[in-house]
């Protein structure tokens, strides 16, 4: 794993510069400062009240009224729990606030300073270090890593929809719901227009023009955020609960699924969960028989750790930290995987829009090549499309607020570094293009960019 040195080794001022810009371990301490006298406690009367059926879990007592208890109100939960409602009574169970009134979450220009926020057991992004040294965040807020995100928006392959088993025509439905809501086509400003331009000089073609879809070649295109710098998260999805038939409950962590045995299988009926003031509340479906389900949509990290948390998981595992076991299902935990992310700080000549992604090479040799800019730098990076490293997860304890360990063993597979390495080339031809001449210093050789930063995450 690249450490920390390889990103200080060459240009160390614009390093340092984007380093302050972009590395989460690395905001300067006054933003950090400002984050936090913005950031309101955990009160729920401080922020502002967007819908009717939301409330915090230590006003609410909750007993078996629902069809459906969604656990984790992310950026898959929220999109559920309103459709769900629409013919069912659903309880969606968030573990962290609104992210409303958060200005570090709705505006663009704070996207680093929320990813650093360290404001208290509440704040929206919660870090981890995975075993290999790597440092991540999970989201901890209604709307979830829509709420911490990069924004960049796309729509999944046909081929990703078919091996996923859906139903390509509802699932075109389902696209246009979204995107009324969440997607904006972003605006091109000079230095994502040359590195559009750029790639489709060195080969990354056709030029798709802007697309929602996920085609080989290069596009804009889209965002999250609109084109005023505001942030729409999947929490925006709940507009289309029906109010009558869904209750949102924030500050509601959940400690475990509870389960009846069924045959050889457990079977869900309910949850137990905690809220801000640590008091435990049971919530149980209404009736089990007619197919009522508790649904876990906690997040690849939470999800598998509920599931150990309530006894489903490889048996060792769980008898070693007095678990008891109700299924042993040893995939639980296995195949977690991170998309690793290189980057290349390009100085700029000339000043250059503040920018997130919005322009992205799509090879065929499965990498995306993006970019952003702030200030007088560019910054080009390639992410590996579909990681074939992966890793797994752990229960560091039975406490459902201890981060669990998780490794991704990033780049033990050789095809995943193969096209990182191509991914670099691509950046480094589109950087001596033509097109992107503008933005690059005449005297400045390739070599002299060669400090860019093995740097697998996900803050972009
Ligand atoms: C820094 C960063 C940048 C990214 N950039 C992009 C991008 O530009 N474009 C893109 O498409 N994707 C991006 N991603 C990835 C994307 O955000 C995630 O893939 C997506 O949010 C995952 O959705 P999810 O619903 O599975 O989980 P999440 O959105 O994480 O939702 C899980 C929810 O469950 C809640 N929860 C967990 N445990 C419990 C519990 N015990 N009780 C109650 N609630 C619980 C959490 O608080 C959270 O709100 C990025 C991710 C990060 C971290």
């Amino acid at each position: 794993m690249a450490a920390e040195s390889d990103c200080m080794r060459l240009c160390p001022e614009k390093q340092k510069l984007w380093q302050d810009r972009i590395c989460a371990s690395k905001v300067p301490a006054k933003w950090v400062l400002a984050a936090i006298s913005s950031f309101a406690p955990p009160s729920f009367a401080a922020n502002e009240r967007k819908y009717s059926f939301l409330g915090d879990a230590s006003n609410y007592t909750i007993t078996s009224e629902y069809d459906y208890i969604v656990v984790g109100g992310g950026t898959a939960g929220c999109p559920l729990a309103a459709t769900l409602s629409q013919k069912f009574r659903v309880l969606l169970l968030e573990r962290g606030g609104l992210p409303y009134g958060n200005e570090n979450i709705t505006r663009l220009e704070r996207f680093l300073i929320n990813l650093n926020d360290t404001s208290g057991p509440y704040r929206p992004a919660e870090k981890f270090v995975s075993e290999d040294g790597v440092v991540n965040a999970r989201a901890r807020v209604l709307g979830g890593g829509s709420c911490l995100n990069a924004g960049f928006y796309t729509r999944a392959s046909p081929k990703y929809v078919g091996s996923a088993g859906w139903d390509g025509k509802l699932v075109n439905q389902s696209y246009q719901w979204v995107e009324r809501a969440v997607a904006f086509a972003p605006e091109l400003q000079k230095f994502q227009s040359a590195v559009r331009d750029g790639l489709l000089e060195v080969g990354v073609t056709p030029y798709n023009g802007q697309t929602y879809d996920h085609i080989p070649g290069t596009k804009i295109g889209g965002s999250i955020f609109d084109n005023n710098g505001n942030r729409h998260s999947a929490a925006d999805l709940l507009e289309y609960s029906n109010p009558n038939t869904i209750t949102v409950l924030l500050y509601a962590t959940v400690q475990y699924v509870l389960l009846r045995s069924e045959g050889n299988r457990p079977r869900a009926y309910g949850v137990v969960y905690k809220d801000s003031q640590g008091v435990e509340h049971t919530a149980t479906l209404k009736t089990v028989e007619l197919g009522s389900e508790v649904i876990l949509s906690a997040g690849a990290l939470g999800t598998p750790q509920l599931l150990m948390l309530s006894g489903i998981g490889p048996a060792a595992h769980l008898k070693s930290l007095n678990i008891p076991v109700r299924l042993d299902l040893p995939g639980v935990g296995e195949g977690m995987s991170d998309n690793p992310m290189n980057y290349l700080l390009v100085p700029s000549p000339q000043p250059v829009e503040t920018s997130h992604i919005k322009v992205v090479g799509i090879t065929r040799f499965g990498s995306f090549v993006e970019c952003g800019s702030a200030g007088s730098d560019g910054l080009l990076l390639q992410k590996v499309i579909g990681p074939l490293s992966n890793g797994n997860l752990l229960l560091r304890s039975r406490d459902p607020l201890a981060l669990p360990i998780v490794r991704f063993n990033y780049f033990s597979v050789q095809a995943d570094l193969d096209r990182c390495v191509q991914g670099m080339r691509t950046i480094e031809k589109v950087v001596l293009s033509r097109s992107f001449a503008a933005f690059r210093f005449d005297n400045q050789s390739s070599f002299g960019w060669q400090g860019y930063r093995r740097r697998p995450n996900r803050h972009m």
